[in-house]
Formats: structure tokens, sequence, C-alpha cells
């Protein structure tokens, strides 16, 4: 097994994020690579470094004029007098579909609150940086697949599937899972996305709900008490051609293992039904019962019984990283679930 791996991740490293109106402490920070490496040691198998990516390949799934904001807000934020350290919304883009393509504002203020989805994607002078070299560990995870790869693991950092194809949210600037899968349609693969991290991911929805090339499937905490709370209903089935080729599975918060299996089983069943020839893993953690976010109560051997179900799927498999915070398990648990997978 290779796993694509790119120290460039390490570079974004913001203090806080927003919870309840207070900056708390980040928990999405770079000490999760050496957890997660650690895993990886355990596991065994090669570390390959990405080759660096270029907005044409990000245009894939994300918008022009989204690069363009990314590319020049640092720079553009601190021109203005008595700015913040990081920039923040004081305005948000209600109704912005309504508005398009008219409703753009000129201003950096007025593209913050039309990008940043929400108070938990804080961005430093290197975040963007490291955002694209997450992006390029996910598209040469990828290209390994192309190659003939049937078990790739992408450790990307910071994660994705909360990215929509403007808008950067829940510590996610570029959607990486997407990319992926992106990267794999267009070179005539029948790609299905299964996301297993405890919370819902509302950005790789939102990038394929109008298609029905690309199956989305996510298993996650019942937003209706948990982030990212506007997305992730069972009602959300795709919309227009893309009818049909979205499948969400809220769980109850602490679900433990035999719930989640049965799940999991529902969510086979769809995916057997589009029969792809190539699965992308959004390989978030947090469902771990010592996550910091609390949503699941899945234990450190319960990962690698997750991993060999998937692996019965008996298709080629690219395992692309998403969240999963500091704990004491969680190496040990990326490693169960990749000796899993390797089954
Ligand atoms: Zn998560």
């Amino acid at each position: 097994m290779f796993t694509v791996f790119a120290d460039m991740q390490r570079l974004h490293n913001p203090p806080s994020f927003m919870v309840a109106g207070k900056p708390k402490p980040m928990p999405e920070r770079p000490e999760r690579i050496d957890m997660l490496l650690e895993g990886v040691k355990r596991a065994g198998g090669r570390l390959v470094a990405p080759a660096p990516i270029g907005n044409e390949t990000l245009a894939l799934v994300h918008a022009p004029r989204y690069l363009a904001f990314m590319d020049t807000l640092w720079e553009r934020w601190h021109r203005q007098p008595e700015a913040a350290d990081t920039p923040a919304p004081n305005i948000h883009a209600l109704g912005r579909a309504s508005l398009a393509p008219v409703g753009y504002p000129d201003s950096v203020v007025g593209q913050v609150g039309y990008h940043l989805g929400d108070g938990s994607c804080p961005i430093m002078d290197r975040t963007w940086d490291a955002a694209k070299a997450s992006a390029a560990t996910a598209a040469h995870a990828a290209g390994l697949m192309l190659e003939g790869e049937t078990l790739a693991y992408a450790l990307c950092r910071p994660p994705g599937h909360h990215a929509a194809s403007d808008v950067a949210a829940g510590f996610c600037y570029i959607n990486n899972s997407a990319l992926a899968a992106e990267i794999l349609t267009r070179a005539g693969r029948r790609v299905a996305i299964l996301d297993i991290d405890v919370h819902h991911g509302n950005g790789t929805e939102a990038i394929f709900y109008d298609r029905a090339d690309i199956l989305t499937v996510s298993l996650h905490a019942d937003p209706k008490r948990f982030y990212p709370f506007f997305w992730g209903y069972a009602e959300e089935t795709g919309r227009g051609a893309g009818e049909g080729f979205n499948l969400n599975l809220p769980l109850p918060r602490g679900t433990r293992i035999d719930d989640y299996r049965a799940a999991l089983a529902k969510a086979f069943r769809r995916i057997a039904d589009f029969a792809p020839d190539m699965l992308v893993i959004a390989a978030g953690l947090d469902i771990a019962i010592d996550d910091p976010f609390q949503g699941f109560a899945i234990e450190t051997a319960d990962f690698a019984t997750i991993g060999r179900d998937l692996a019965g799927l008996k298709l080629p498999m690219l395992a692309v990283q998403e969240g999963g915070y500091p704990s004491a398990s969680l190496g040990a648990n990326l490693a169960s679930l990749l000796e899993g997978l390797g089954s």
C-alpha cells in the first residue's frame, strides 16, 4: 500500500476556531500529522511525496473566483488598516443563489462573507499553501490508482469534505475527496464516495448534488444536534439528474459498532447497486469513542472491522484522510483501519 504525504501540510497552524461565540484551541493542528504517520508506520507500506498542484487541477471541483480569492486573500485582507490577524466575516451571503451572478462584491470584506462559511475555517499566512499540498496529496493518490494500485492512503491535512465549490468551512478549504473522485471519473472510472467521518460531508454532497455519474454516500451523526446542522438529512437524495445519487445515513450520537455496521451494510447495498469500479473513502477517524468531538463510540479494534467490511466490497480503494482529532488512540485507529482495508 502507498501512503501519499506532503510535509508542507504542516504550514497551516491556526491557534483557534469559534465555538459558542468564543475562540477555542484548534484541534485540527499539525500534531495530527505525526499521530497519523505513527499509524501509517504501524500499518506498513511505502511513503511517497506528491507533485505540486496548480489551479487548473483545483478548478476541477472549485470555482475560479474562489481560487482567485484564496490566492490573494492574505495580502488583500492585511491591506486594511486595523484588520484582525485572521480574516473573519462580519456579513454572510444569505440568499446568494438568488443574487448570482450580480451579487459578488469586489471588497475583500464582502468576499470573506461570501466564501467563508462558518467560524471554523481560520486562515493564516500559509493556510492556502498547506491546503494546496493537501489537495496535491489526494490528486497524487488518485494518479496512483489510475496506474493500477488497488489500495492507497492520502494523508491529507487540512481535511476537505466540508469545502464546497466556492466555500471554505469546518476546517476545510479544498475538497480533497471530491477532487480525487473527479480526477478518477474524468479518467473513465465509475466512482462512489463513501464518507465515514462523524460529520456529514456537506461540501462533497454539494459539489456532486446534481450529478448521476458520482455516487455520494455519507454516514454521520444526526445533524439535528451536530455540525454541519443544515445538511446531512436522509431527505437529501440529489437533484435533477443527480436525484437518487446521494445517500445520507444519519445516526444517533453515541452509535457503537453494531449499529454502525448495520448502516454500513445499507451503504454497501446502494454502492453495489451503483456498481462502481473504484471507491473513494472519505476517511474521517472522528467516529472514535475518544475523539474530542464525541459523536460516535467506535473503538480501535472496530476500525479494523470497518476496514474488513470495506475490503469485502472487492473494489480498488483510495482512502482520503478527513477528520479525526488528537487523542490517545488516533494513530492506532488509523493503523487498525488500514490493516482492515488491506486484509
Ligand atoms: Zn469530522
